[in-house]
């Protein structure tokens, strides 16, 4: 058996949808990308949504708004995707690495506020593989030392802290919506924010700061030139996105309780199987699942990645558990003891985990989990 470990769900309707763009002849960011910012913020219960390109644009543009800029600290997780390091760069700011809990793989208050220097203008907690951070911790922080929270929600669309939709709390929080992620667009990321002043200079900024949208000047009555107050960037989705994310953001609620489902039954699984330890469940929030991590105790007959190569022979597709960003060559050159980060980049595995993948599938990954957890070392 061939086991795939991540493919995204179409639920019908797409094709036409898309070509109802191309028919419309408005292909670049317009009507559909408004609509899908609608509806993409009564969703996560936030006042705004401003849609991007991608994630990472996301947060470089939710940070620059932030005041972030060259010389500044921004304090991040380095158990993350590199995409979180990368965004505080493209400000000119360098990422200030602090480490995670050992339970949720979430960045730890009390680490990022002891990580917190003259310097620090933001922190960036990420909902990692779509499990709230502890914001409350966050937001106390950034009020008794005057720094900006940003969330990193890239996994995070429908899940919920202290029953509050993620994207609906104090901070902006950026969305991802590549294949990877809980619901697509192909590529495309979205900000939310309760703060009107800061959506309306998020979508300026997103083209090149004018201060007229495009919609603006063809919806005008009377001839309207723009202006530029500042610099900004080219960070516009496609109406051809907005019309895959509008579709796929219709069956948000199923995929995530499919998502739920599988999770359920690994979790149930691992029960019986010695040495895997399965995603730690903190009572403050819903996650999303969008990836399921297990780690493999350090006493097991074989560490991750020998499981991982087993799993593979066995035609199961896995990947090694959230990265470490300060272990790339990019991020080297600082001698920094995160032992939770270490821990956790070494010892866990994500188990494929998708709507889509069957029951008989799901099994057949988890006979050969127990299977092989206990196997002596050969
Ligand atoms: C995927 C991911 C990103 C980047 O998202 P893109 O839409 O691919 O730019 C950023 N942060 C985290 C935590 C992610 O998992």
């Amino acid at each position: 058996m061939q086991v795939p470990f991540a493919k995204p769900k179409f639920f019908g309707g797409e094709a036409e949808a898309l070509a109802e763009v191309i028919a419309s002849g408005w292909v670049s960011q317009g009507p559909r990308v408004q609509a899908f910012e609608n509806a993409f913020a009564a969703r996560v219960g936030a006042e705004h949504a401003i849609a991007t390109t991608n994630c990472t644009t996301a947060l470089h543009l939710a940070l620059y708004a932030s005041g972030v800029g060259p010389g500044d600290e921004v304090i991040v997780p380095s158990l993350s995707f590199i995409a979180t390091a990368n965004a505080v760069w493209h400000c000119g700011a360098t990422p200030v690495f602090a480490d995670v809990e050992p339970l949720t793989y979430n960045l730890d208050p009390v680490a990022a506020e002891r990580a917190i220097t003259p310097r620090t203008k933001a922190i960036m907690p990420v909902h990692q593989i779509g499990l709230p951070a502890d914001m409350d911790g966050f937001f106390a922080i950034g009020e008794r030392h005057g720094v900006k929270i940003i969330e990193d929600a890239a996994c995070a669309i429908g899940a919920t802290y202290k029953g509050r939709p993620i994207g609906s709390l104090e901070s902006p929080a950026c969305f991802s919506l590549h294949p990877r992620k809980v619901i697509t667009s192909g590529e495309g990321g979205m900000i939310t924010t309760n703060d009107g002043a800061l959506a309306d200079r998020l979508r300026k900024l997103r083209q090149h700061a004018m201060d007229l949208s495009d919609l603006a000047r063809h919806n005008a009555k009377d001839i309207l030139f723009e202006s530029y107050p500042e610099r900004g960037w080219n960070t516009r989705m496609t109406d051809m996105q907005a019309a895959l994310g509008l579709c796929q953001l219709q069956a948000l609620d199923e995929i995530v309780a499919e998502r739920k489902r599988q999770a359920d039954r690994y979790t149930a699984a691992l029960a019986s199987i010695p040495l895997l330890e399965p995603p730690y469940e903190p009572g403050y929030a819903v996650r999303t699942w969008q990836s399921y991590a297990v780690r493999v105790s350090p006493s097991a007959p074989i560490d991750r990645t020998e499981l991982m190569r087993r799993l593979l022979h066995d035609g199961v597709a896995t990947r090694r558990g959230v990265m470490a960003i300060h272990h790339e060559p990019a991020y080297a050159g600082t001698d920094l003891l995160l032992p939770h980060t270490e821990a956790a980049a070494r010892d866990s595995i994500l188990l494929p985990l998708f709507p889509g993948l069957g029951d008989d599938a799901q099994d057949y990954v988890i006979e050969r989990l127990g299977l092989h957890m206990m196997a002596r070392a050969a």
